[in-house]
């Protein structure tokens, strides 16, 4: 296969800062995140602070969940990064086309083309964003 990206190395740049001001926004919602994870339990004991604690819990949850979120999107920004050093950055995952740059400042960290990805979110069920 030849390799065609048909990105410019200035739109590649665009889309590498885009993914590295994005890495560290996610970085600190993460530092944010764990922090109150971090266990306030063990102070337990007492009934009337039974609500706060479950109002707690439930708190947790929910940053857990965000928490979780935030991985895969780390995760996925990671793989464009190193898609980029290799060379292959932009190209579909799936039938290897052209991702046009216009969907990639959108979203740099998608790996499909639109015609792929709705295919795969129809497979999964899932509907992202
Ligand atoms: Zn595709």
């Amino acid at each position: 296969m030849t390799q065609s990206t048909p990105l410019s190395a200035a739109q590649l740049k665009e889309l590498k800062e885009q993914l590295l001001a994005r890495r560290s926004e996610l970085d600190g919602q993460m530092a944010q995140n764990l922090a109150n994870l971090a266990p306030a339990e063990n102070t337990a004991g007492s009934v009337s602070q039974d609500d706060n604690a479950r109002l707690a819990n439930q708190t947790r949850e929910v940053d857990q969940a965000l928490t979780s979120l935030d991985e895969q999107e780390l995760a996925r920004i990671n793989r464009a990064l190193e898609a980029m050093e290799e060379g292959s950055y932009g190209q579909c995952d799936e039938c290897g086309c052209a991702i046009p740059f216009e969907r990639l400042k959108i979203e740099p960290m998608t790996q499909h083309c639109v015609a792929c990805k709705s295919q795969i979110e129809q497979k999964q069920g899932v509907a992202r964003g």
